[in-house]
């Protein structure tokens, strides 16, 4: 047999292809691979369950990201899973692989972040597994949460007419990555610069400590607006908004004067001579939260200040569009992140 390389998958073609071997076995798995949490039945309620991984190299680079932020960050990526199914995170347990390059100290730090999310977020650590790696830090966390039955929100519920709303702005995160790239390299370069990052706190900060949206969650359940379908921000809104358009089987159509984008990451992105509108749609790492409404919803939410009305819902699911300024017509396409 020849070998086939994993590159000619991509990331959700081996997903695909691992979840088609798969059957489930059990009444109580209510949903499997595909969303943000798997949805198991817990009697009352639904348990939600997920995990993310972070690796050094491909997730971060030890060179500019603060352990304690690395700690942070690891812990709010997965309540952001959660919160995406529109659930309360509970517990987390937290695996650990390292090496000899890493201090007590240092594993120290890691964990005052870990511990700073756990208390932001009200969840317990609860276990984990700790084990040697031959360089890089890496760190596995695995989530559980909670949700009513009739309040669980999957990426399909979409339908026809709905609001597109998405929270806080987006492309941020990835200008602070920027950022960060560049002065790292100026720095390399020239040792003796000092970093250049005070004008871009913004943007640095957005890459850095990066906030699951739990208190989004929070004012929904106050205003009994239940998502017709959500997703968090983890690859950019375009891919996001494509699994969204695949899975409910519907498509979408936003407006890039209605796209919620900071004036420091326009202009930084302008400054570096990247298109910003391309930086907000493709950016990702900004763990913003990505729903559709139903039209009757819209009243009770639209002087919420962070939530930002898109675009909305229509028919065909081949048809997925970004309207410019101008008024052109152009078709969405999911760069996100290329693993392999
Ligand atoms: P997210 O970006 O929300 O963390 P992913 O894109 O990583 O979600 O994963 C999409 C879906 O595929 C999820 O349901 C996840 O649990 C599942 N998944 C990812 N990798 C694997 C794997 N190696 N084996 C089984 N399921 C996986
Ligand atoms: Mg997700």
């Amino acid at each position: 047999m020849p070998r086939q390389e994993i590159s000619t998958l991509g990331e959700f073609g081996l997903i695909d292809r691992i979840s088609k071997r798969f059957e489930k076995q059990l009444p109580s798995t209510i949903y499997g691979i595909g969303d943000d949490a798997a949805v198991i039945d817990a009697g009352n309620e639904y348990i939600l369950m997920s995990t993310d991984m972070l690796i050094e190299g491909p997730h971060f680079n030890l060179q500019y990201v603060p352990l304690k932020h690395l700690g942070y960050k690891a812990v709010a990526v997965n309540v952001s899973d959660i919160a995406a199914m529109n659930g309360r995170p509970e517990q987390i347990t937290i695996s650990l692989g390292l090496s000899n390059r890493f201090s007590v100290e240092a594993i120290d730090e890691l964990y005052e972040g870990i511990k700073a999310a756990c208390k932001n977020f009200n969840v317990d650590l609860v276990g984990g597994d700790t084990t040697s790696s031959p360089s890089g830090l890496v760190i596995a966390i695995n989530i559980i949460g909670r949700v009513a039955k009739d309040k669980v929100v999957y990426r399909n519920g979409a339908k026809l007419n709905d609001i597109i709303c998405v929270t806080g702005d987006v492309g941020a995160a990835y200008m602070g990555l920027q950022v960060l790239e560049r002065e790292r390299e100026v720095f390399l370069a020239n040792p003796e610069m000092q970093p250049d990052i005070e004008k871009y706190e913004y943007l640095v900060g957005r890459q850095l400590k990066p906030e699951a949206r739990m208190d989004i969650i929070y004012d929904l359940d106050e205003l009994k607006i239940v998502p017709t379908a959500m997703i968090d921000v983890s690859d950019g809104i375009a891919s996001e908004l494509l699994h969204i358009s695949t899975q409910s089987g519907v498509g979408v159509k936003i407006f890039e004067d209605k796209l919620p984008i900071d004036s420091q990451t326009y202009e930084t992105a302008v400054e570096m001579n990247l298109d910003p509108v391309t930086c907000a749609l493709n950016g990702g790492e900004d763990y913003e939260l990505l729903f559709t409404i139903t039209p009757s919803d819209h009243e009770k939410l639209k002087n919420h200040p962070d939530i930002h009305f898109v675009g909305h819902i229509h028919s065909d699911p081949s048809q997925n569009q970004l309207i410019t300024k101008q008024g052109n017509v152009f078709g969405l396409k999911a760069q996100g992140w290329q693993h392999f």
